[in-house]
């Protein structure tokens, strides 16, 4: 629903043939545009190569809520890492906040910014307990927080916290408004540009899909790194669905909110060219665990209509986030690469702050070699959390499954049996199949193993993808990548041949 048009100052195509940057950015979302400018204003030449468009990731589907405090409460980060860590990450917030703020002061950003209060309310004993424990952390950490008798939903609570001077914004317009800004002082914005992959050490030489460069230093902001790396076993890929409704009554609730069930709803409302919507998310799973997707959605519908006088859904839509295996985002040095290699990823929900965290703190590291979150963010740290083994273990879920690329009449007969729209994985003589038959009747055939680490895909009907569970990529029906970290498609099947070779 944030989509705008596509905006035509950035760069659709440029030769960038033996061009050298300071700092290539991958990935044009939240994180690599505004990482961008942030380093753009330390003097660097920058270059952000974006594989599709401007917010075709994540930042396309988020519901754009900026807080100061995370899923991860101040009381679960204090019981981690520390009371230390815990105002750490609060002061991090604050200025990640205070960094959207100036940002749209300074540039004159046009985004419905609008500070708001966010209430986060308990509904039952053990959720009370929990909801005490999170307030005094988020007191000692530093943050502005308070007891509050009322929410600004229609929903039955018993105790309830207010974090003041939270926001949202519309984020593609903002995005945007960055983007232009970074151009108009001479950056370089590449879209529709793959960067597949780079060699080198103190000058790195990247191959994209429009050509070559040269970078001194590579930030991956790309959700989640591409190829295989050490972080993927630490982020675990989720999906979060979102709802964006008009209302009979114009009770919009004013302000920002979020229950305490796992997973958590989440509320807010949004001005959009003159028209007012409740957009409220929920109903998480881990990617490709939810057979039906569809039936998110209704949940949600469900749920917003028990309380809400709902005139109309506008939009729905779901989209994909991280999260971290120990509770903290991963900002820094990317393991295993050489030292001018970035990372920024395992966001979970709260990548919105994120972004601006590792914006500030990824500047401080290349221009002045230190930042103090580094150590806190380190995406090579190695923090023993319960549950991490098992953790490591499900993201390691590897199918062994291989198959031919041809299959018989009889698997044919099968095929026939799905509906338009419907997909499913197939077993045929101990191969596995990958089906979709389209609203025309065509079937898109492609192998379920991700070429990424060779687990099985599942499908995704809500957004009509095949999606990998362990870690997060997701193909179109005929198997182009979507999302990495997958850096080549699912194989295809090359049934329409075949099913001509039948016939005669
Ligand atoms: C439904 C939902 C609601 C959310 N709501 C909130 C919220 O209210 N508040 C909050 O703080 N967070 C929220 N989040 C999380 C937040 O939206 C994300 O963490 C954030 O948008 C991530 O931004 P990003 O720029 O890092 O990644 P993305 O927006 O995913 O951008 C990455 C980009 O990299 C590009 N790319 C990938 N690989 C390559 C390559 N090899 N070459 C070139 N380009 C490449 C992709 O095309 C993509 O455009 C939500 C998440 C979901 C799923």
């Amino acid at each position: 629903m944030w989509q705008n048009k596509m905006p035509d100052y950035v760069s659709k195509t440029k030769t960038i043939v033996d061009k050298k940057f300071d700092v290539l950015i991958v990935g044009g979302g939240v994180s690599g545009i505004t990482i961008a400018l942030q380093l753009q204003k330390s003097g660097l030449q920058c270059v952000v190569a974006e594989g599709h468009n401007l917010c075709f990731g994540t930042t396309g589907g988020t519901t754009a809520h900026l807080n100061n405090f995370f899923d991860t409460t101040y009381a679960d980060i204090e019981k981690k890492f520390g009371e230390d860590s815990a105002q750490l990450i609060a002061k991090a917030a604050n200025q990640a906040l205070e960094l959207y703020h100036s940002n749209i002061e300074q540039y004159n950003i046009d985004c419905d910014y609008q500070q708001k209060d966010g209430y986060l309310y308990s509904q039952n004993d053990k959720q009370t307990e929990e909801l005490d424990s999170i307030f005094q952390a988020s007191i000692k950490a530093g943050v502005d927080v308070g007891y509050t008798d009322r929410i600004p939903l229609p929903i039955e609570f018993q105790k309830a916290i207010v974090y003041h001077e939270q926001a949202n914004i519309h984020p593609a317009k903002y995005v945007h408004a960055l983007a232009k800004i970074f151009e108009e002082k001479g950056g370089v914005i590449l879209q529709n540009c793959m960067v597949n992959d780079f060699e080198g050490d103190d000058e790195l030489n990247v191959d994209t899909s429009l050509g070559k460069m040269t970078t001194k230093i590579l930030i991956w902001a790309t959700h989640i790194p591409p190829g295989i790396n050490l972080l993927h076993f630490r982020c675990a890929p989720y999906r979060s669905y979102a709802m964006a409704v008009s209302l009979n009554d114009n009770a919009y609730p004013d302000g920002l909110a979020y229950d305490m069930y796992d997973p958590y709803h989440y509320y807010r409302t949004q001005d959009i060219d003159g028209k007012k919507y409740f957009i409220v998310g929920g109903y998480d799973h881990k990617t490709a665990h939810e057979e039906n997707t569809e039936a998110c959605f209704n949940k949600l519908e469900a749920h917003i209509r028990k309380y809400f006088n709902v005139k109309e859904v506008a939009f729905k839509w779901s989209s994909q986030y991280f999260e971290p295996a120990d509770g903290l985002a991963y900002i820094g040095h990317l393991p295993g690469n050489p030292d001018n290699v970035f990372v920024a990823t395992g966001y979970g929900g709260n990548g919105m702050t994120y972004s601006h965290i590792a914006a500030i703190s990824l500047t401080d590291l290349i221009t002045k070699g230190q930042s103090e979150y580094a150590k806190l963010f380190d995406p090579g740290r190695v923090k023993p959390v319960a549950g991490f083994s098992n953790f490591v273990k499900e993201n390691a879920d590897v199918v062994k499954e291989f198959f031919g690329k041809r299959f018989s009449q009889e698997k044919l007969n099968e095929l026939s049996e799905l509906a338009k729209g419907e997909a499913k994985l197939v077993k045929f003589e101990g191969k596995s199949l990958a089906l979709y038959k389209d609203e025309n009747g065509d079937i898109h055939a492609v192998s379920p193993v991700c070429p990424h680490a060779k687990c099985s895909v599942g499908w995704n009907s809500a957004e009509k993808s095949w999606d990998c569970p362990c870690h997060g990529s997701r193909f179109s029906v005929n198997g182009e990548v979507l999302t990495g970290p997958a850096r080549i498609g699912l194989e295809v099947i090359e049934i329409e041949n075949l099913v001509q070779e039948e016939k005669h």
